[in-house]
């Protein structure tokens, strides 16, 4: 479904991705562990055309993802839900929502009922939609990121470190509501440092250190695997 080739992204001189490949097959949850600085959003900035690579390509349903072109991506059915959430404060969880439904603005009935389904995924949502976003705690706008990612109706969800800074039973609710959205069909891509919980949803990982792929393998692989036991798990 998304195939990374020899990606590498550099920032003047400085090199952050070396050579990347990896790949999601069609339903797949597959996880990108890797610490602050490891480039896991320079990763997934290119993977949604805002950073053009300085190497190699992605290419997802066979095509090229990576022309430095975002709308493209969105309409190919890949959508990102960013790290830090970049929610518009100001305006209404509805308002939000909304503006990640745009590529289909002509079809409202459309948007309603994707509305009505990211309602359904996270209830509280629908509870708080006429109040500012800025207003939510940071689990519920966390759910108001993925909702609005999901919004624009994705077959690929690209979603950065969605746990930074939520309370460990928050984390819980988030990433089961990662793995309902799987289960209805979307695979998902994510990137995280918290090890556990996102091992926990996976099907498959990569450990992403220094700009590299250094390990790949099943969940169960990764669980066992002794460098990211005492480098990620604690044990
Ligand atoms: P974090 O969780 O802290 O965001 P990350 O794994 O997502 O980490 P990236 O944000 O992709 O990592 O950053 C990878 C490296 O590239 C870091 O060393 C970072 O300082 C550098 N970097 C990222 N964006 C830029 C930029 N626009 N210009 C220069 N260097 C950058």
């Amino acid at each position: 479904m998304l195939e990374v080739r020899n990606l590498s992204v550099r920032y003047g001189a400085y090199t952050a991705l070396h050579s990347i490949n990896l790949q999601v097959n069609p339903g797949e949850i597959v996880v990108l562990l890797g610490a602050n600085g490891a480039g896991k959003s320079s990763l997934f900035r290119t993977l949604s055309g805002l950073q053009r690579p300085s190497q190699g390509e992605a290419v997802y349903d066979g095509q090229v993802l990576t022309l430095g072109r975002p709308e493209r991506c969105v309409n190919l059915g890949v959508s990102q839900c960013p790290e830090g959430r970049l929610l518009f404060a100001q305006l209404s969880v509805e308002k939000n929502l909304r503006l990640g439904g745009y590529t289909h603005r002509r079809d409202a009935a459309g948007n309603q009922a994707e509305l009505e389904r990211v309602y359904q995924l996270f209830p509280v949502l629908a509870e708080k939609r006429a109040d500012p976003a800025g207003s939510l705690s940071g689990g519920q706008q966390q759910m108001v990121a993925i909702g609005r990612a999901l919004m624009a109706r994705p077959k690929l969800l690209l979603l950065d470190e969605p746990s930074l800074g939520l309370a460990p039973l928050v984390v819980d609710q988030v990433f089961a509501a990662v793995q309902r959205v799987n289960e209805a069909g979307v695979s998902v891509l994510l990137a995280e440092q918290n090890a556990f919980a996102a091992l926990g949803i996976a099907h498959r990982a990569y450990v992403l250190e220094g700009g590299k792929v250094t390990i790949e393998g099943s969940r169960d692989e990764l669980l066992h695997d002794d460098r990211v036991r005492s480098a990620y798990l604690g044990v």
